[in-house]
């Protein structure tokens, strides 16, 4: 699913899209999760330690590994060298001659960083640990064993259906001009506890949810999730709580670090946001 030209979108950024895949502990390309697998990341600068720049945090969610090479073979920035990058913040920008790209076996923590862009506004950024690989390439040729292979090798993925629903979800609310015009389930991935984050609101397109931290408390607690379940409206709220139910206690770290914050912060109360107004 999702492996065509539209779904590979190392080009361009998304905030809430970004969010999403961090709660969930989704690939930024095919929308399926990591799971066991490692995560892949464009390294910034050829040769570098990793170390320095897997702490201080990518730009650009996570991929599989064969997500990573199928995108450097059809993605018009990643492809050819010397591209230009797509989207209007960075256009003008252009990739090195050579890629050099890094798998991770985990996702330790995703921050919210000062936009190096837009004074004023954040960005997210992702950090791993435990580094399993790397590559490089200059022409997307270079990479065509390569990609044989992990399709030999490839495993299906399973999901179960709430999340394979929430997944589609996702999928299907980008459009032509790779906009997601609701936004839903960075919605639903506020109301899962990415809310909690500290200064989570300052990021780009996220202070629509600011709201979200009123009622965020209730996902915290299992029997609430049961009736919300069951009974929320919003299909993509629904789905989210069908998905913690399911993952019990193995949610993603990322999130589940989250969700700790907001057990230790209290509640807002009743006088308290009268106080606010
Ligand atoms: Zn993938």
């Amino acid at each position: 699913m999702g492996r065509d030209p539209e779904g590979a979108e190392f080009g361009a950024i998304d905030e809430r899209r970004k969010l999403a895949l961090a709660v969930f502990d989704w690939c930024a390309v095919c929308g399926m999760p990591f799971g066991d697998e490692p995560r892949w990341q464009v390294l910034p600068l050829v040769g570098e330690e990793v170390n320095s720049h897997a702490e201080m945090g990518f730009g650009e969610a996570p991929v599989h590994e064969v997500c990573a090479v199928y995108a450097a073979q059809v993605c018009p920035h990643l492809s050819s060298p010397n591209a230009r990058l797509g989207d209007g913040q960075r256009a003008g920008q252009r990739r090195e001659q050579t890629v050099e790209l890094g798998g991770f076996r985990r996702t330790t923590q995703v921050n919210v960083h000062p936009s190096p862009i837009q004074q004023g506004k954040s960005t997210l950024t992702f950090c791993h640990a435990d580094e399993v690989n790397r590559f490089a390439y200059s022409r997307p040729e270079e990479l065509e064993a390569r990609y044989h292979q992990l399709l030999c090798d490839e495993q299906d993925i399973f999901v179960k259906p709430s999340e394979a629903k929430l997944i589609a979800l996702f999928n299907s609310m980008v459009d032509e001009n790779n906009e997601d015009p609701g936004g839903v389930v960075a919605g639903a991935a506020m109301y899962a506890g990415a809310v909690f984050a500290p200064s989570i609101l300052s990021v780009l397109g996220l202070s629509a949810y600011a709201s979200h931290a009123n009622s965020a408390h209730l996902f915290l607690d299992h029997e609430n999730l049961r009736i919300w379940a069951i009974e929320a409206k919003d299909p993509a709220t629904k789905l989210m709580a069908r998905w913690l139910i399911a993952r019990k206690d193995n949610i993603p770290d990322v999130l589940a670090e989250w969700r700790k914050i907001g057990r230790t912060s209290p509640p807002p109360t009743e006088s308290r946001s009268r106080r606010a107004r």
